[in-house]
């Protein structure tokens, strides 16, 4: 296991932005978290990232406890996890030039001297797609899908057992996702690094992700093996986003009954009682209200009071009031 997260809590003040996450990561796994904004899916990133403290829980990478490990302590497993952004304009250093960005984390970690360095960013730059002579650019002068790469390069120039992507094309044009995403498919392959791959779009993950652990307002609502999770989706959220997820079959995408959620996600400042999704959710009932159902099954889990070991609800054909 490369990753374990138990019962993760982050509060920032009265924003529960996490509130009681448990997730697991195998070597070699990617795992999708998916959630709207506001769901605290970058939060649970940055928590394991420990670019902030946790309330309360528990975090091990590769079998270490994490949770409060000093900025000392926690240097060197920073060789272990990087981070992937969503916004590679702001998250690469605009005065440097693509070597000195690439090679960073060589030099702090004291793996290569300066023309080790260069030969290693000019090959890595190669497993991204972009050519050694890009060493000399600055990030203003390369198009959002080279930045992105280049982001790429250096998240995985140290060869990490675990890389944390959040949205890492959603700020790309569209005519460039897809090749970013394959991209990040082939290297994930080649390298073999875990992942914690976040994203707002549920189809994204659809290739690239091992398992998918869907998030709403700080809690896991289900999660199972990719394939599961896209064939028989149990937790009406979770039916609700895929029925909105566009499917390349024309005839699918008729048959598809389209799921339209009322409302905007509530505020994690005061998360509605009992089941968080009752104020949007089409099967909602009385007692949904009141008691907040748990995250039960065996290998595929659900929390949703209509789901039980014989009988999954369909969000999409909501009884008649
Ligand atoms: Fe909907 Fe109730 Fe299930 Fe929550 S517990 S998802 S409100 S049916
Ligand atoms: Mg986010």
């Amino acid at each position: 296991m490369i990753l374990r997260i138990d019962d993760l809590v982050k509060h920032y003040g009265p924003v529960r932005a996490v509130d009681g996450l448990s997730l697991e990561i195998g070597e070699g796994e990617v795992l999708g978290l998916v959630g709207e904004s506001g769901s605290g899916k970058s939060t649970v990133g940055k928590c394991v990232l420990r670019l902030t403290e946790p309330t309360a829980g528990r975090i091990e990478l590769a079998g270490r406890d994490i949770t409060h490990l000093s900025r000392r302590a926690m240097r060197p497993l920073r060789r272990d996890v990087h981070m992937v952004f969503q916004d590679p304009y702001s998250s690469l250093n605009p005065r440097f030039t693509v070597e000195r960005i690439v090679g960073e984390p060589l030099l702090r970690h004291k793996v290569a001297d300066r023309r080790e360095v260069s030969r290693r960013v000019a090959a890595m730059l190669e497993r991204v797609g972009l050519r050694a002579e890009m060493r000399a650019r600055h990030p203003h002068e390369l198009s959002g899908g080279q930045r992105q790469r280049v982001g790429l390069a250096r998240a995985l120039i140290l060869e990490p057992r675990l890389v944390v992507a959040d949205e890492p094309v959603s700020a790309l044009d569209v005519s460039v996702q897809a090749s970013v995403l394959n991209l990040i498919t082939d290297l994930q392959r080649d390298m073999g690094f875990s992942c914690l791959f976040i994203t707002h779009d549920l189809s994204v993950v659809e290739f690239l992700a091992d398992r998918v652990a869907v998030m709403y307002l700080g809690k896991i609502v289900e999660s199972g093996p990719t394939a599961e999770i896209f064939a028989g989706p149990r937790h009406p959220y979770t039916q609700a986003l895929l029925s909105a997820a566009p499917v390349p079959d024309p005839v699918r995408q008729r048959e598809r009954r389209r799921i339209v959620l009322g409302g905007d996600v509530p505020s994690p400042l005061d998360p509605p009682s009992g089941c968080r999704f009752h104020t949007r959710c089409p099967l909602a009932f009385d007692r949904c209200r009141a008691e907040e159902p748990a995250l039960l099954g065996e290998g595929h889990p659900a929390a949703c009071h209509l789901v039980t070991a014989d009988s999954v609800p369909d969000a999409a054909a909501p009884p008649k009031r």
